[in-house]
């Protein structure tokens, strides 16, 4: 046997060895839990959703499931998201080559093309010359194949819906490539990296569009791109929510809502602005009749946003939008789909104190009474004897000190609040720990244990069967 065939046959027999004994395994896992999900083992996934909570880090799902649960009339603590109903799940490491606290892009590129990068870097392999990546990148066109580009040659349809500009780092993970993610249209892109052909990404997603593109920024396209987009046969442009509901559904849709980000779900108008369930209900009809199979990624971009301007409310209602999206999937998809539901990182968002079962999750902190297991008469009180609430973020803006007002109830459960901070920032940020990844559908039982972020691109791979 020559050497090349028994590279070819070791692989396959690796491959008929974890088959046999793959339905064992399975049984005994299963046998042990009590499952809510029906999960289809060892067969291939037609279609894959992968849904990003930007920013949404542990304590952000567990505020927002009290959130969700307490605006139903719950306590709120006992609730679930539509997403922790899934069976598998795995703890996801999410440094970027070079940063230990990392960014969207280099996430996004982790997880959507399977390796990491460097902060800031979109679908570009890390170097330490920036001149170098330019030359992979720009020059050379060198940089892997994006997963629009991968699933494309499969055969399959792809779509991208963000709640955040088209162009901004995650969705443009799913289509593009630039050194920088500031690089969003061609005017953004360096004058030296300019010459040497870097585009900027908004030209690269009119150039090998996805079938489904529904998000923001309207900014980051000219004019003329957008009159040609209207102007190819089956290609068709929408402007608003009402647009989009009368749109065709088999043609290649660009949906641009806003000029820059979509509004917060808290301040949406649903006749101008479609919600991220909405958007992620017509991309799965319009993906979905075209029978070919089709990867789609869905963003709630702005739960990071919320975050950084450390306004927990509208993080926790941009959460709610996301967990309505996921609902959508679940209800629209079929089995024959991997759903996966990430953060591309976390916040410094904690959830303290010891309030009582059911304290209103924005509100100020009052403990259990001892006495009769309700909540205290008084609020708890810090050590400047005045009041605090249950969330807060590490660093920011908004520095608690000792001239700070007292806080009341009143003021930080109104949505425009901003929550106290330790650090003196002038935006809150990003978070270094891990975040979760759960996973239903086929392919889904490979989501487990703790994962390095680019593994989740190589779960869908596999789901969809590729090499
Ligand atoms: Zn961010």
């Amino acid at each position: 046997m020559s050497k090349s065939a028994f590279r070819t046959l070791l692989p396959l027999s690796l491959a008929l060895l974890i088959t046999a004994c793959s339905p064992d395994t399975v049984a005994k896992q299963s046998s042990n839990i009590a499952t809510p999900t029906v999960i289809t083992q060892n067969t291939k996934a037609k279609n894959v959703i992968i849904f990003i909570g930007d920013g949404m880090g542990v304590s952000t799902i567990t505020a927002a499931r009290i959130f969700d649960g307490q605006s139903k009339g719950l306590k709120g603590e006992e609730h679930s998201l539509a997403f922790e109903e899934f069976n598998n799940i795995a703890l996801i490491k999410t440094y970027n080559t070079n940063a230990q606290v990392p960014d969207s892009a280099g996430t996004a590129t982790a997880i959507l093309s399977g390796y990491k990068t460097n902060i800031g870097a979109v679908n570009v392999r890390p170097n330490e010359s920036v001149k170098k990546m330019v030359l992979e990148s720009c020059v050379l066109k060198k940089s892997p194949p994006t997963l629009t580009a991968q699933a494309k040659k499969a055969g399959l349809s792809v779509g991208v819906i963000s709640t955040a500009r088209i162009t901004h780092a995650t969705p443009a993970a799913m289509y593009g490539h630039s050194v920088d993610r500031g690089w969003e249209m061609d005017s953004d892109v360096d004058p030296r990296a300019a010459k040497a052909r870097c585009k900027g990404l908004a030209s690269q997603l009119m150039k090998s569009p996805p079938d489904i593109i529904l998000g923001g920024g309207r900014e980051k396209f000219t004019k003329e791109q957008l009159n040609a987009w209207e102007e190819k046969p089956g290609y068709i442009y929408v402007k608003d929510a009402q647009e989009l509901r009368a749109a065709p559904k088999d043609q290649t849709i660009l949906g641009l809502f806003t000029p820059s980000h979509m509004s917060y779900e808290a301040d949406r108008d649903d006749a101008k602005e479609p919600s991220l369930a909405e958007m992620t209900g017509f991309a799965i009809d319009a993906l979905s009749s075209r029978g070919t199979g089709y990867v789609l990624m869905v963003e709630a971009g702005r739960v990071d946003h919320a975050h950084h301007g450390t306004n927990a409310f509208r993080a926790l209602t941009d959460m709610q939008a996301l967990n309505e999206a996921v609902k959508t999937a679940k209800d629209k998809a079929g089995d024959d789909t991997l759903i996966l539901v990430t953060a591309d990182h976390s916040h410094v968002f904690t959830m303290s104190g010891y309030p009582v079962r059911g304290n209103p999750i924005l509100g100020l902190v009052r403990n259990p009474n001892p006495e009769d297991g309700g909540a205290a008469k008084d609020y708890a009180k810090a050590g400047d004897g005045k009041p605090y609430t249950t969330l807060g973020y590490h660093n920011g803006p908004n520095v608690r000190e000792e001239h700070s007002p007292a806080l009341t109830d009143n003021m930080v459960q109104g949505k425009d609040f901003l929550q106290q901070t330790a650090v003196q920032m002038e935006t809150e940020t990003h978070a270094g720990e891990d975040v979760p990844l759960y996973a239903r559908g086929p392919g889904a039982e490979k989501v487990r244990g703790v994962m390095e972020q680019n593994e989740i691109h190589d779960v869908m791979a596999s789901a969809l069967g590729w090499k």
